[in-house]
């Protein structure tokens, strides 16, 4: 049993509000507890980071700051099999997947941020004046301050730092609040924190639930200079009220309903490939992942049994072995909201191609399994369309010709991603800018470059980070004009 701890000022605390159970979702076994913050220890945590801010962080020569998250990415990798085991234990994704994405990815933000914030400009203009002499005009880069960090469960280190590395690399200071399913990496990178010399307090992390606990008390603190947040589009919602008060910036990366579009001049087997990546990666639990496909009518019936024929490939077991391809979901309770859906769908009438069930997985009976499932004929107005499930799933729909894929893709409140196939170069062009997301894919799924911007459209969420637009959020530019 491990117990996790807040992470304030450099120590680890215990936190004043009720503990609560830590499990495996491949088992449903406790195998930890994590200790809460109250208000107290989401205080600490902020006065914390402010005097960090004023302090060592604040003063230090930008090179001195991005060598120390380099140093982070280093310690991330040389204590990577503990950041795997824990992220495995975490969420019950696979190894196959955690080595290669999460753990990773965890690392290289650090560097990818340190890399952007010591070659970033800023603007500078000469102005004409009445007395001939002129002035000028240059911007300077300055911290927001102390940034509010609340993050997911379903790529807990990945999204996390995501986040972090751009706040440290432009001086912030932060507190985290990870996902009260997935307490363990967030905990394990103060370790790391203090081991390369991350003055105390610029990364502080405070456990426990979203509502009337440690998420909001830290997200309406009037401490905090601003907050990054992934998750539901509903939660969205209430941190961006609870931002309102002082009228701090948000940076939102909410849910989707993403699209599929394939063509019938497609690649098959490579469609078949990134298409099942799509729907089925990390148990479907992927904002980017694709739950609605369209297929024109062409390809459809050849397309539909070979992505039947790679969710039914999918080995579910124990995420710590190399022969396991698809994990459960994340808990008890979000098994169940997934299998509601999939009873729905049954109940509507929906032809299941795949799947559509709870599956026995020998040796982890108590764990929160769901089959990949895929289905056909529901109509477009069902619920199993039109909402995010979150689970591996996809609904596939025919459709003739690209106008009506087009408005197909659109017709939802989300406007996350979308992944495109054709091999005709105009449609796929065309098609990605007709789609009103803030990411398209054309022949890929998840195929990231970290310096490009990265965010949704609608209620997918506001703002967009990723490279020079991550610097533009967790930094302010202060214009300084000079008379000469
Ligand atoms: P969630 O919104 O339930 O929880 C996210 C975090 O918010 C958790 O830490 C939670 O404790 C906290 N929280 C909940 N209510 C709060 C409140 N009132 N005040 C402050 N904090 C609060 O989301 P989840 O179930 O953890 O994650 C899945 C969702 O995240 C899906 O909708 C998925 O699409 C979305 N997501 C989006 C992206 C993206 O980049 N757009 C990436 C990953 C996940």
């Amino acid at each position: 049993m491990t117990t996790y701890l807040n992470f304030i000022d450099g120590a680890f605390v215990k936190g004043s509000a009720d503990p609560f159970a830590n499990h495996f979702p491949a088992t449903g076994e406790v195998i930890g507890e994590v200790s809460a913050a109250g208000r107290a220890e989401v205080d600490a945590a902020v006065h914390a980071a402010r005097a960090a801010l004023k302090g060592p962080w604040g003063r230090m020569p930008l090179a001195e700051r991005a060598a120390l998250l380099r140093k982070v990415a280093e310690g991330i990798n040389a204590r990577f099999d503990e950041f795997l085991a824990a992220e495995i234990r975490d969420t019950g994704k696979p190894r196959s997947l955690a080595s290669h994405i999460d753990i990773p990815r965890g690392a290289a933000n650090f560097t990818v941020f340190a890399d952007q914030i010591t070659t970033a400009s800023t603007e500078a203009f000469e102005m004409p004046t009445p007395d001939g002499k002129g002035a000028l005009n240059y911007a300077l880069r300055v911290p927001r301050g102390v940034i509010g960090v609340v993050c997911p469960w379903n790529l807990p280190l990945l999204l996390m730092t995501w986040k972090v590395a751009p706040a440290l690399a432009c001086g912030n200071t932060v507190v985290v609040k990870p996902s009260e399913e997935t307490p363990a990496t967030a905990t394990l990178l103060g370790e790391v924190m203090n081991a390369v010399g991350i003055p105390p307090g610029v990364y502080n992390v405070v456990h426990g639930m979203g509502p009337d606990a440690a998420g909001e008390f830290l997200t309406t603190h009037p401490g905090i200079d601003g907050i990054t947040f992934t998750g539901e589009t509903r939660t969205g919602e209430a941190i961006m009220r609870a931002a309102a008060t002082g009228v701090r910036p948000v940076s939102l990366e909410l849910g989707g309903k993403n699209a599929g579009i394939i063509f019938d001049d497609a690649d098959l087997d490579a469609t078949l490939e990134g298409i099942g990546r799509a729907c089925f990666a990390n148990s479907g639990q992927v904002c980017l992942g694709t739950e609605r496909l369209y297929v024109q009518r062409g390809i459809f019936d050849r397309l539909a049994a070979g992505l039947a024929e790679k969710a039914r490939a999918y080995q579910l077991g124990d995420p710590f072995s190399d022969a396991t391809t698809m994990g459960p979901v994340i808990s008890a309770e979000h098994r169940d909201k997934v299998l509601r859906y999939y009873d729905q769908a049954k109940a509507e009438g929906a032809t299941v191609l795949a799947g559509g069930g709870a599956p026995e997985v020998g040796g982890h009976a108590g764990g929160y399994w769901v089959q990949p499932t895929i289905w056909t004929g529901l109509p477009e107005n069902s619920p199993v369309v039109r909402n995010e499930i979150f689970g591996p799933c996809t609904h596939m729909t025919a459709f003739d010709t690209e106008e009506e894929a087009i408005a197909l893709a659109n017709d939802t409140p989300y406007g996350l991603a979308t992944s495109i196939w054709t091999t005709n170069l105009g449609r796929a062009h065309r098609t990605a800018k007709a789609v009103d997301v803030g990411i398209s894919w054309i022949n890929a799924w998840f195929l990231r470059d970290l310096r490009t911007p990265f965010g949704g459209s609608k209620a997918s969420g506001i703002g967009r980070e990723g490279g020079v637009h991550s610097l533009e959020f967790y930094s302010e530019l202060r214009n300084v004009c000079i008379k000469l």
